[in-house]
């Protein structure tokens, strides 16, 4: 799993985490990350992005994307898109009703897909 971009450039020790997904940056304040623990999901707020917390120690911190938290115009549940989904185009099933679910992004995913 590659690492995604952390910036650790703020004084009042906020870290900035930017979204794989949307790029728009997250905020995390010292107390944010404290009741953070290794397992638990953040979400982007601007796509709705999932990331587990996989460190967080000290200035060690890291998150691994899951998938992006989508609810089902059909059924009205809420499901996981993820990568692997998103390399097999814009148009995904629900894992509930099968409904076929077509996603909008602002942005064209970035590079970053090495699948060689
Ligand atoms: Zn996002
Ligand atoms: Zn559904």
């Amino acid at each position: 799993m590659r690492p995604l971009g952390l910036n650790y450039n703020d004084p009042m020790s906020i870290l900035e985490i930017e979204c794989p997904v949307c790029g728009e940056t997250l905020e995390l304040t010292d107390d944010d990350r404290s009741e953070l623990q290794v397992g638990d999901a953040i979400v982007c707020e601007s796509c709705n992005a999932e990331m587990e917390v996989t460190r967080n120690g000290g200035d060690d911190f890291d998150l691994e994307l899951l998938g992006i938290l989508t609810t089902c115009p059909n059924c009205g549940e809420e499901f996981d898109v993820t990568e692997e989904m998103l390399e097999q185009g814009n148009t995904v099933s629900c894992p509930h009703c099968q409904a076929r679910i077509e996603l909008e992004f602002e942005d064209s995913p970035g590079p970053g897909n090495a699948s060689a």
